[in-house]
């Protein structure tokens, strides 16, 4: 296993002294300007993609970047969310898919997901991009998987958008939400236009 002691360690060491002034302003301070919210693969970091410092993104990561729309019931991403616009009164949120998602991937191609009864639960909140996807004409392959990445990213735009914090933030013109889906292999970022939820 990656020993993550020496990575403690070296941070301490070789990280830490070079950003001491912005930790100790950290350590009193919390104003995000954006919320991330990218899917939980290891191979998508918010912070390194977009070059942020510590205490700039408030960053929440789901298997498939999926955003559950809003429901009364207790959970862990509307809350986050919620905390991230009323209180924290970020003015961005940032939806992020990415290329060879093994989520995606799983939905596109129909794996067998019996063995991950949770994982398959959780994978209907993309009920609305795989209907969307599918009226994409002539994806195959791959491509039907990155235009499942692309519908997922909409669909999970909307999802956020029935949120009440952000549908308040969104009519008050304090709230921007934006679509990203980044490339592995080339490190690229292509925006995934959300122009219809922000209207
Ligand atoms: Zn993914």
């Amino acid at each position: 296993m990656h020993d993550l002691s020496d990575g403690l360690a070296r941070f301490r060491r070789d990280v830490f002294p070079a950003k001491a002034g912005l930790f100790a302003h950290l350590a009193t301070t919390h104003r995000p300007t954006t919320l991330f919210i990218g899917c939980s693969d290891a191979r998508v970091v918010p912070e390194l993609i977009t070059q942020s410092e510590p205490g700039e993104l408030f960053v929440v990561r789901t298997a498939g970047n999926l955003v559950p729309a809003y429901s009364s019931d207790p959970d862990g991403v509307a809350a986050s969310i919620e905390y991230a616009v009323a209180v924290l009164h970020v003015s961005d949120i940032v939806v992020c898919g990415h290329s060879a998602c093994g989520a995606m991937t799983a939905l596109a191609e129909g794996h067998d997901l019996s063995a991950a009864p949770v994982v398959s639960g959780w994978l209907r909140h993309a009920d609305a991009a795989r209907a969307g996807a599918a009226a994409v004409p002539k994806a195959s392959g791959p491509g039907r998987v990155a235009a499942l990445v692309r519908a997922n990213v909409s669909a999970q735009l909307q999802n956020l958008a029935t949120h009440p914090s952000v549908a308040r933030a969104l009519a008050e013109g304090t709230l921007t939400l934006h679509g990203w889906v980044f490339d592995i292999a080339t490190g690229a970022v292509n925006p995934v236009d959300a122009a219809a939820i922000a209207a």
